[in-house]
């Protein structure tokens, strides 16, 4: 496995540590920030808080802004584990809330926000949904297409739920998936606001509910699960615990995660927006 971390450098700040012809701008959507990528074998790695502390220090800015850790495995890794993290890069918006979903809210964590509950089919917004075969709204409410249910029903996979999705024009195509079994991280699981800042809180904001409902703002390690007997029972499950907060329409949300046979089935039948790493059974 390579781990990649890349960064949004504030480009006025870039020079500090970058060379010029180094990384990538962001062209016409953004000419204040630069893309640079660098495993932490890179001695500049441990070089950009430090330089970070400086110019908050005297400029009270950020070098910084977005952050992401990519995982490459080989062919053989991804076939070789028995649980894989499934990753849902697409993220779009209304969330349900807007669009008329019904939540209980009453046992809702006063602290991190987790713990509401559905009590209305998912209605989403006509035309919002991506195409893709998965995404996810920004309150972490994922969405599925109807090849993708299909697939799961001809297969038989099991631990997952479909329901339909209803548009405010009517019934959509689209399911929301959900897990129906919980399985747990361990503590070697890492989360924390950005790689280098593993603080469970923030400004207000707590990101490790003392009640274990979360643990961290964001998911910064490969997931750690520990072991149990439904790990090969199922094709689908969510975590236990939750990573992010509730800040406006964010919710905590769980880690997904799917056996090889719901991997192998997003490869033949050739779904899109799905991503995998490896998750660790201790
Ligand atoms: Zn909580």
């Amino acid at each position: 496995m390579t781990e990649i971390c890349e960064f949004r450098i504030v480009y006025e700040f870039a020079h500090l540590l970058f060379r010029t012809d180094e990384g990538k701008d962001l062209g016409q959507i953004s000419k204040s920030i630069k893309v640079v990528r660098l495993t932490k074998e890179d001695p500049r790695f441990y070089q950009i808080p430090i330089i970070g502390n400086q110019i908050r220090e005297r400029y009270n800015k950020s070098f910084f802004f977005g952050w992401g850790i990519i995982r490459k495995y080989s062919k053989k890794e991804l076939e070789a584990t028995t649980l894989l993290h499934l990753k849902i890069k697409t993220v779009f918006e209304p969330a349900g809330e807007e669009c008329g979903t019904i939540y209980d809210e009453t046992a809702v964590c006063e602290v991190c926000g987790a713990n509401r509950k559905q009590l209305s089919p998912l209605n989403l917004k006509q035309g919002s949904v991506p195409k893709k075969d998965i995404a996810r709204t920004i309150a972490g409410e994922v969405v599925v297409s109807e090849k993708f249910a299909a697939a799961c029903k001809q297969r038989g996979l099991k631990g997952l739920a479909l329901e339909p999705i209803i548009f405010d024009k009517g019934m959509s195509n689209f399911f929301q998936l959900t897990a129906l079994s919980q399985i747990e991280l361990s503590h070697n699981t890492i989360a924390g606001i950005n790689p280098f800042d593993l603080s469970t809180s923030s400004e207000g904001e707590i990101y490790k509910c003392p009640k274990g409902h979360t643990i961290g703002l964001n998911l910064l390690s490969e997931p750690c699960i520990l072991n149990s007997q439904s790990i090969g029972e199922y094709d689908f499950f969510a975590s236990k615990q939750k990573v992010s907060v509730k800040r406006g329409l964010l919710r905590p949300e769980p880690i997904y995660f799917c056996s090889q046979a719901f991997r192998k089935m997003i490869e033949e039948e050739k779904l899109t927006g799905f991503e995998f790493e490896i998750a660790n059974i201790e």
